[in-house]
């Protein structure tokens, strides 16, 4: 049987070692340390550094191809896993567009795909150029870091020039590199998650809602509500082309605003995502499995859902770290809600894992994921 190395030990990893485990395929995880969420879980664990070389390359040995549980590994690298005969999935070149903001917007633009406004900030006079871009497209403005986000770190709204004077002398001297976003007036955001082998098959689930709060995703509506046949395909045929002209293999997450007039991408992931989480128990081939599926070239599964509507909440830490006392009522309350914990310290604000109800009253499943995420933040309140 295949062996599949994942570098990064994350959350992410970690529920591909379920879906490995059914497989029967060996998952070998990168991790940064043996307390990581998937080092605890994994039988197959390299301990180092994903930025180094050397490390990856020796972890790489004896794998059949190496994926990703993030966007971090510098291209250069998976270039030389290539050449050293270990297939990356995605590659080098694909990847790329996960990792640099501003190359991804420029080159979806290339393609045809609808972005919201964007420039590259230059390093000379970006005030004045910031004004002149806040002429023409309004403000705020959305400043971000080309490279490095995740969970809204990176992203700053910006209202007054004035004001963003220090932050933006601030990057700068850090070396961050930037670019400006017009600021969209969006209705609400979702996500299309597909898969792509490497032969090329393609497989797309249904086109989700994902709410977020200070960045962070907390909420994921599957199928998202109300949202028009047509838009949906249109979601799910844009990630597929997408996947196919970036040559995108394993899964590919396209987060997308939804506006008055139709569809922007915002951001690509490609990797399993927060936004699929859903699927382990909505979806009859759960994303984790999908993706190792896409990798290893086998035909993808069917994503049809389990159910009529799926809600997946994330479980933040709260102030109390001891949340397993407080299982007892979540599955006393509601024995069909699912609970999965990611094995990570509990630091508040922090995902330390998720909640998923199923059924058929879109409302009501809505609450019992609430409440359960909720109680297991912060207990009875
Ligand atoms: P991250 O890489 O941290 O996930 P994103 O680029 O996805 O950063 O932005 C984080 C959040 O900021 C988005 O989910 C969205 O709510 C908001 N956002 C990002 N870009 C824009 C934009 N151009 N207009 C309005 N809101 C935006």
């Amino acid at each position: 049987m295949p062996v599949v190395g994942m570098a990064g030990g994350g959350q992410l990893a970690r529920m591909t070692q379920q879906a490995a485990i059914a497989l029967g395929v060996s998952l070998r995880v990168l991790a940064g340390s043996a307390d990581d969420s998937a080092a605890r879980v994994c039988a197959d664990v390299v301990v180092g550094d994903d930025a180094s070389l050397d490390d990856l390359l020796t972890f790489a040995k004896g794998c059949d191809v190496v994926t990703f549980d993030h966007e971090h590994v510098p291209g250069p690298h998976i270039r030389a896993l290539e050449e050293a005969g270990v297939p990356a999935r995605p590659g080098a070149a694909a990847l790329l567009h996960a990792q640099d903001k501003l190359v991804m917007r420029e080159r979806l633009t290339e393609l045809g795909a609808p972005c919201p406004a964007h420039a590259p900030v230059p390093a000379a006079e970006p005030l004045e150029f910031l004004e002149a871009f806040a002429r023409e497209h309004g403000r705020p403005l959305v400043l971000k870091a080309t490279r490095g986000g995740y969970d809204g770190k990176g992203v700053w709204l910006l209202d007054d020039l004035d004001d963003a004077s220090a932050l933006i002398a601030r990057l700068a001297a850090e070396g961050v590199g930037l670019m400006v976003e017009e600021h969209v007036p969006f209705r609400r955001e979702l996500a299309a998650v597909v898969a792509r082998s490497p032969y090329g098959q393609g497989a797309a689930y249904p086109v989700v809602e994902t709410v977020q709060e200070d960045g962070i995703c907390v909420e994921v509506l599957a199928p998202a509500p109300g949202l028009a046949p047509g838009r949906a395909a249109e979601a799910q045929r844009l990630a597929l082309d997408i996947a196919e002209k970036l040559g995108v293999t394993g899964l590919l997450a396209v987060e997308l605003f939804e506006t008055e007039t139709g569809l922007l991408v915002n951001e690509l992931a490609m990797r399993p995502h927060n936004s699929g989480h859903w699927t382990i128990e909505g979806s009859r081939t759960s994303q984790f499995e999908q993706h190792l599926r896409a990798v290893l070239d086998l035909p993808l599964g069917s994503t049809e859902p389990t159910a009529r509507h799926t809600v997946m909440a994330n479980v933040l830490g709260g102030d109390d770290p001891d949340l397993y006392p407080r299982y007892i009522h979540v599955m006393a309350h509601d024995p069909a809600v699912k609970v999965h914990f990611y094995g990570k310290d509990v630091r508040p604000g922090r995902k330390i894992g998720h909640v998923t109800a199923c059924g058929d009253d879109l409302a009501e499943v809505r609450e019992r994921a609430r409440h359960a995420a909720d109680y297991l933040r912060w207990g009875p309140r």
